[in-house]
């Protein structure tokens, strides 16, 4: 079967796809892969001192930044941070957009991620892949010849909503030679700097994201990782594409087949 060399991420904020994959579009990038970037938010609570919509206007614009730095269109779904409901318009919204880029591949958060609004977004997004190539959804864009691939991103802390450690992850990407593009990235986030400060008492939230990877990368043996699950379940095609055209930077731990 043949999938585009297409890419589409779709996260609930503005820098999650930066911090949880950007390491590895960055490597499907230089393979040959299109990447588009949406986020079914703009991150409205997530200013300090600013209105959420001051907040709203200035994160879309650091997240079509970041995006640039792959040549990536950016899009928002204009969901409301902090109350992130799966509707209908939004799966159609996404399925819309999934056809309009030809997706091959799909990435999203885990479905048992820490945040609500995650959760919710990987709940719409596999959905939405699922019916990518069904005539009778309605939407502008024409169906997929195939569904396209799903995969999910890694939660920060790498635990599920209660604490416990989660799943295995399936396999894990050498971003020792992409670190830099992918802080390139997260640079773009300024607004970001202040609101991690306070809520989450990080002192500077660039060096976390770059002490997440280093941790990551303990785990598989490199110096900088991060870590992918397929999504394998019912209905979904199968095919370990991103693993076969990244295996030059693949990790698996020895006990992962
Ligand atoms: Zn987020």
């Amino acid at each position: 079967m043949e999938f585009n060399k297409s890419a589409v991420v779709i996260h609930a904020h503005p820098d999650d796809t930066e911090a949880f994959c950007s390491g590895t579009l960055k490597h499907l990038k230089d393979k040959g892969f299109s990447i588009a970037i949406a986020t079914m938010t703009a991150g409205g609570m997530g200013g300090i001192g600013m209105s959420e919509q001051k907040t709203i206007a200035v994160r879309k614009k650091e997240a079509a930044k970041a995006a640039a730095v792959l040549d990536a269109p950016y899009h928002c779904f204009g969901g409301r941070d902090g109350y992130l409901f799966d509707t209908e318009a939004l799966r159609v919204a996404v399925i819309d957009f999934v056809r309009k880029h030809k997706a091959g591949v799909v990435l999203t958060h885990l479905p048992f991620d820490y945040h609500s609004d995650h959760r919710t977004t990987a709940q719409i997004v596999e959905a939405a892949v699922m019916l990518a190539s069904l005539p009778s959804v309605p939407c502008r864009a024409k169906p997929l010849e195939v569904t396209p691939l799903l995969y999910h991103t890694a939660p920060l802390g790498f635990s599920d909503p209660l604490g416990n450690p989660i799943a295995e992850p399936h396999f894990f990407v050498d971003i020792t030679k992409t670190i830099d593009t992918k802080m390139d990235m997260l640079a773009h986030h300024h607004s970001q700097i202040e609101l991690m400060r306070v809520m989450h008492k990080m002192p500077n939230f660039f060096d976390e994201m770059k002490k997440y990877n280093i941790d990551l990368g303990k785990i598989a043996g490199v110096k900088y990782a991060e870590c992918f699950w397929q999504h394998l379940g019912g209905g979904f095609q199968k095919d370990p594409l991103l693993q076969r055209e990244l295996a030059d930077v693949i990790r698996k731990l020895k006990k992962i087949k």
